[in-house]
Order: structure tokens, then sequence, then C-alpha cells
């Protein structure tokens, strides 16, 4: 029997994860601890003027689709009208099938909008007014957006440089979604380009109010805006980077590192490699003093395109999945912290699906009983993000640790109209679970089994952040 298109079973391929679905993981609220949501939108209470904004600006995965299927950049992140935009991917849209893309659209404008049509050209004028009526409306501003789908917490990504002014006006005003930041320091290790770094530590010393000329300086500076992140409800780091950065190095070393950076001068490769090398370890002391989670994403090809980077800019859809060696340096950056006893929670993710079965046991060789799930292999993030890339993650989590103990799922996303990715997910966790009842290799002990999709779905990242 053919089954019908994005049903309210859709994904769910046995009645064991309909049950699951249904019963357990479809009612829980959202926690989202990685995104790139805009918290200025959030305090401003933002409302959109039509589904091409919404949808289309800072969408790389929708740009990327729409230039491989012969769509000029001009409609992508070019100057074209909103409506213009929008039908050049309504019109790519059928060109997306077996892309999660295709899934997401729909199921966006399914959970927000009510709207059961299927998008394309001959669609494209009565969905884009019936959603743009909505969205333009207060209903739809991004806060009512986040309660629509009961998120609970996000957290941003933030510099250390920022103050964080939005966050603490949407606290203020008691709105009931916890919008947390995140410390994401890249910038401050940033030293293989002099000119931009010392820009960024003028920056730094300002916000901080301390004169930064040592290294220890450095440090002091961002010590004070850790300080700073955690009194606002801070309470992880996030760091994105190709691979571990694990030099051997002294400290001497690493200030006459910093003099030579500071001074302005151009740094060799393996000066760059030491300094970053401190810099990952001193984010993890300092992450484990507070009790924070330190998260960090591997294994991204960045900027791959030099014509159109320049053109545009980065985050535009030209990054790619990397081959980067990360096992060593990864576990000599884990093994230094915790032989001293500072290893705090950590997630890990990794942009190469090759690279599943490594971090799956990396996780594993650094948990020590403190807390179940300790060191976490993160979801399928990215390029990953799909159905395929979530179940092998899954898989290799299930076969090598403990499933069971797995935070779950973020966005990862600058939309607000990505959170239909969380029931994406909670939909191929219970049709896994539901297979393998199917087939006789799990018990169906619907307490069990209950139990764990809810705290894949929810508990267990409450519990893991405390937020
Ligand atoms: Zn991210």
């Amino acid at each position: 029997m053919i089954k019908s298109f994005l049903d309210e079973n859709f994904l769910l391929q046995s009645e064991v994860a309909e049950y699951l679905y249904h019963e357990h993981a479809r009612k829980l609220p959202i926690i989202d601890y990685h995104c790139h949501l805009n918290p200025k939108e959030i305090a401003e209470d933002k409302v959109y003027d039509n589904l091409a904004q919404i949808w289309l600006n800072g969408d790389h995965y929708k740009w990327r689709a729409m230039r491989t299927n012969g769509i000029a950049e001009k409609f992508c992140t070019g100057d074209a009208a909103d409506f213009e935009k929008f039908e050049k991917w309504a019109e790519t849209v059928p060109y997306t099938l077996r892309n999660p893309l295709y899934h997401w659209t729909h199921l966006e404008l399914q959970r927000y909008f009510g709207i059961h049509k299927i998008l394309n050209s001959a669609t494209a004028k009565e969905i884009y007014d019936e959603a743009s009526a909505k969205i333009a409306s207060k209903e739809y501003s991004v806060r009512n957006l986040m309660l629509k789908m009961k998120v609970e917490v996000v957290c941003t990504t933030d510099d250390p440089i920022d103050n964080l002014e939005y966050h603490i006006k949407v606290r203020k005003d008691g709105f009931m979604v916890k919008v947390l930041p995140t410390w994401r320091p890249d910038a401050s290790m940033a030293v293989e380009n002099a000119v931009s770094y010392n820009e960024y530590l003028d920056k730094l010393s300002v916000v901080s109010g301390i004169k930064i000329d040592k290294f220890n300086n450095l440090l002091e500076a961002l010590h004070n805006r850790h300080d700073f992140f955690a009194a606002q409800g801070c309470k992880i780091s996030d760091h994105g980077l190709e691979t571990l950065y694990a030099e051997c190095y002294t400290l001497s070393e690493i200030e006459s590192i910093f003099k030579k950076v500071r001074s302005g001068k151009t740094l060799d490769k393996l000066e760059i490699l030491k300094f970053k090398s401190a810099m990952c370890y001193e984010f993890g002391i300092m992450d484990h003093e507070k009790g924070w989670v330190q998260q960090w994403h591997i294994g991204a090809l960045r900027n791959n395109n030099s014509r159109l980077f320049k053109k545009l800019g980065p985050d535009k859809g030209f990054d790619s999945i990397g081959d980067f060696e990360i096992g060593r340096s990864l576990s000599k950056f884990l093994d230094r912290l915790d032989k001293n006893n500072k290893l705090t929670k950590t997630i890990l993710y990794n942009l190469n699906p090759g690279n599943n079965e490594l971090l799956a046991t990396m996780a594993g060789n650094f948990q020590d009983g403190s807390f179940p799930g300790k060191i976490q292999m993160g979801p399928g993030w990215w390029f990953l993000d799909q159905k395929d890339g979530i179940e092998r993650q899954m898989n290799s989590l299930s076969t090598l640790g403990l499933l069971s103990r797995f935070t779950g799922m973020v966005t990862d996303s600058r939309s607000f109209l990505s959170y239909p990715r969380h029931e994406y997910f909670r939909r191929i966790l219970c049709n896994l679970l539901g297979n393998d009842v199917m087939n006789g290799e799990i018990p169906y002990d619907k307490v069990l089994l209950g139990k764990m999709v809810e705290d894949i779905s929810y508990y267990n990242a409450r519990n893991y952040f405390q937020f």
C-alpha cells in the first residue's frame, strides 16, 4: 500500500514507531541547545513581511540547491524582489526530491501555516500569499513562532565581545522561552591574520576594561567576559574547528608568540598551531571552572570558492565536508584536560560521517562515571542533519556507546521556521526503535522504550544542561 506523503505517520514505518512518536515524543517541548538565531530579532519580536524574507534570506542550504538548479545569484543572495526569489525557490523545490529540503519545506508549510499543498511553480503564488498574510501578522512574530513550536530554551551563538543587550532585554521582558547566550570565542584565537586579530583584541580590551599586551592579559580579559556571559545565564561554549589543536608548547613560547602577533607580525604555521593549542586548553579550563558544557564542531572545510567568497563573504553556501585527521589531536586535547582533572561535560560534533565511529569511541574513552553521558557524540550536524545522517549517527552511537543517554537534537539554524527538525529527528528515532521491535531485536517494553524516547527527545538535555 502506498502511504500518503507527509501524513501524521510520516517516517513511521511500524505501529510501534507510531505509538512511540504519538504517545511519547510528539508532546514534548524543545530544548534547542545550539542555534544561530539572531537575538536582536527576538528582542524586537520581529514580524517578517513575507515568506521569502523569513525563508530565503540567510538560508545557504536553499541557495546551494537553487544554484545547482541553474538559478542565477541575483535570486539567491542578490537584489531580486522578494516574490521573484520565492518563485525561483518554488521552481527549484520539485528538483529537491530526496534532498532533506523537500521534507523541511513541506513540514514547515504544514506545521506553521497549516498549508498541506505541494510547493512548485504552479502553487507558488497561492502559497506565498497565504503564508505571507500569516507571517506578516503579530500572531506570527518570532516570539510567537517559538511559543507555537513549544520551544523552552534556545542557545544562540555569541562572541565574547558581544554586550548581550538583546538577551538581557528578552529576559527583562519576561519572555517565557529562555534565550541564552553561548560563548563562541573563535575570533579570540584567530591569529593567522595579524591585522584583524589585533583589531579584535582592541575591541576585547575596551569591553573588558583590561589592557591586552601580554598573553596573561588576554586570558584575564577573556575570563572577565566569561564571567559576564555566566552572569547572563550562559552555560555552554561552542567552537568551530577543522580539527582540535593539541600541539606541545611552553608558556614562555606562548608569551613570545603573543607578543609577536600583537606587534603586528605574521606568525608561522607552528606558532599558530601552538598558540591555538594553548587557547583550546585554556577554554577547556574556563568552562570546567564554571561547570559549563563545551561543544566542539569539527571538520568543516570552509570558503572553498574563493571567487564567490570574495564577492559574498562567509556562510553563503560554499563550505563542505573536510577530511582532516581528527583522532590523535582530539585524544590529546581531552586527555590533557582529564589528566589535570579539568575535563568538563563535552559534546563532540563531526561533519565527516566517516568519523562517526571514531567520535563515538573517543567519547567512551573519557566517560568517568561522574555524570551519565558526560562526553556526548553530538547529533548529525549541517550536511548530516538529514534522515540518512541522523540514522547513521544514532546507529554508531547505539553500537559503540549508549543511545539512551543521548542529549538529542539541535536545529543549528538561522531560521525561526526550523523547529520541525526536532520533530523530524524524533520520528526517525521512534522509527529506528520500532523497526528493532518488529524484528525481535529489542523487547516491546512500552515503559522502557517510552522513557527512552522521552529522554532522548527532551529529558536528557534538560538534566544535562540544567538551564
Ligand atoms: Zn552551529
